[in-house]
């Protein structure tokens, strides 16, 4: 234990490379190959027929995915992203109107917003969270305010209640991005339940998985509806459907395939004990790292669970009196996989800096639709700017499979860096 730090010459803590993390096996393997078997592998037709939701294990799928979320519909689609774009096209949000979505994401919960030519508006994280809460979406409300983008990121649900109060009160629609938090509880229950519609991943990295895909839930049928339109070229549809308001019911290729589908069918059986694993891999390092001067681990509300796509760190420069990137380097150094400074600051990407999107005319921005004045200036957003630059250190659980023994020399190897940091110095 008083050997140097590896960053110094010392041994490494950690020799093996940990174990990938996946959650296909065999019964995957079965669903898949059964598919292709029958040669059917979509059903879904682009005209208004019963084939129009799809195949039967894409409706199965379905079927299975909201009854354990206990939602009342699901639609399957071929990722979250596609899924955000239904789910904002279906709240009917028009040109111009602003969406207020978090900075610390990933892009695709804003561009989302962008591709109906609405304005996302960035309001800032809570720090002990990294969720945007309800002080900080109040601040962003505008007389153009049209939605609420609600990333869970990492795996806890946001402030839901309080958030779906303030949107109530100036009627906006909040849509849940909960790519990162299948199977975390708020209260009695699941993420992305709450809101008006909650949109799940299924691609490679995420808790469970179909290689791309995703889920969106909703309680209200009408909501259900049009994403099913938008995912399975609705305008060709909508007609022979009787749907009247044809309101952003311009359709796009979304399908989720039958493979997809099966293989999916196999993975949610087992959401409930990845989780769990998950779960306790990232109560066992915090017990471990918790009393590490200077080192805040996550901060769990106690009405709800956090399923920990990351693992978020915070380093408390000040009072480890090293910086974050030499921690950082000493870890590595140590051996310690899947580690990052900082997260996301999307307002801070070329396309919010320069306001190019569609063309190089400032479209939507400068659209006679809006007549705003969103910022995207640095210094917007002060709490995820800080944390992403100075504080922020995330280890993606999502990566590895963390076993008890890798999480014991993850804990090791962070001991040995605090106990030596002086030599960081
Ligand atoms: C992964 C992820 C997405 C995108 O999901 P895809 O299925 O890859 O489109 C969106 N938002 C968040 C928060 C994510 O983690």
């Amino acid at each position: 234990m008083l050997e140097k730090l590896a960053i110094n010459g010392g041994p490494r803590t950690i020799i093996k490379p940990f174990i990938r993390y996946s959650s296909i096996g065999a019964e995957e393997a079965k669903a898949a190959v059964s598919v292709v078997k029958t040669g059917v592998l979509s059903k879904f037709l682009g005209c208004w027929d019963p084939d129009f939701y799809g195949g039967p294990r894409v409706q199965k799928f379905e079927r299975n995915w909201s009854s354990y979320f206990g939602s009342r519909h699901a639609v399957s689609v071929n990722s979250n992203t596609s899924g955000l774009i239904a789910a904002i096209g279906a709240i009917g949000v028009e040109p111009g109107d602003e969406v207020i979505v978090s900075p610390w994401t990933m892009t695709a919960s804003a561009t989302s917003i962008l591709v109906w030519n609405a304005i996302p508006v960035f309001a800032d994280i809570d720090p002990a969270t990294f969720n945007m809460n309800v002080s900080t979406i109040r601040r962003k409300i505008t007389s153009r305010t049209r939605a609420i983008m609600l990333p869970d990121i990492f795996g806890q649900a946001a402030d839901l209640d309080e958030i779906m109060q303030l949107a109530k009160k100036y009627k906006l629609k909040v849509i849940e991005d909960c790519a990162q938090a299948p199977g975390a509880f708020y209260k009695k229950k699941y993420a992305g339940t709450v809101a008006d519609i909650g949109v799940f991943s299924l691609n490679y990295h995420k808790h469970i998985q179909t290689g791309e895909g995703g889920v969106c839930v909703t309680n209200d049928p009408e909501l259900a509806e049009r994403m099913q339109l938008i995912r399975n070229h609705g305008e060709a549809v909508a007609g022979d459907k009787g749907i009247s308001d044809i309101r952003n019911i311009i359709g796009f290729n979304f399908r989720m395939t039958e493979i997809e589908a099966a293989i999916g069918i196999e993975q949610l059986k087992k959401l409930k004990s990845l989780v769990k694993q998950r779960i306790r891999a990232a109560d066992a390092l915090s017990a471990g790292l918790k009393d590490l001067e200077g080192l805040k681990t996550p901060l769990v509300k106690n009405d709800r669970t956090h399923v920990y796509y990351v693992y978020p760190l915070v380093i408390e420069t000040d009072k480890v009196g090293v910086e974050r990137s030499r921690i950082l380097l000493a870890l590595q150094a140590e051996g310690v996989p899947n580690l990052s400074e900082g997260y996301a600051l999307i307002h801070l990407l070329p396309l919010y800096q320069k306001r190019i999107a569609y063309g190089s005319r400032g479209f939507p921005w400068t659209a006679p639709f809006y007549d705003g004045n969103v910022s995207y200036d640095k210094g917007i957003c002060p709490v995820a700017e800080r944390l992403h630059e100075q504080s922020f250190l995330g280890m993606e659980l999502c990566k590895s499979q963390y076993t008890d023994k890798e999480v014991g020399l993850v804990i090791k190897a962070f001991k040995k860096v605090w106990r030596r940091r002086e030599e960081l110095r």
